[in-house]
């Protein structure tokens, strides 16, 4: 993923959750994933993977798209 800085900044991608060291892989381009939008600042991303969610960045979202909690939990109405 490139040259990282000292800081060893990483971001997440708020579609899938992968991450600088966790690239998840790219059907469309046959590679690992890249960063389409991503803010150093509060480590987060989109990456190529999750292109859907560009627009929804480029609206100003940074919340985690992925439903983890739902995912876990199995709670009855
Ligand atoms: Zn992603
Ligand atoms: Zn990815």
């Amino acid at each position: 993923m490139g040259l990282l800085p000292k800081l060893m900044n990483v971001a997440v991608c708020i579609g899938c959750g992968c991450d600088d060291l966790h690239a998840c892989w790219d059907d469309n381009t046959q590679q690992p994933c890249h960063w389409t939008r991503v803010d150093y600042n509060i480590g987060r991303g989109v990456c190529s993977c999750c292109e859907d969610l560009v627009s929804e960045w480029d609206s100003g979202c940074r919340e985690f798209q992925v439903p983890v909690e739902i995912a876990v939990s199995d709670v009855p109405a």
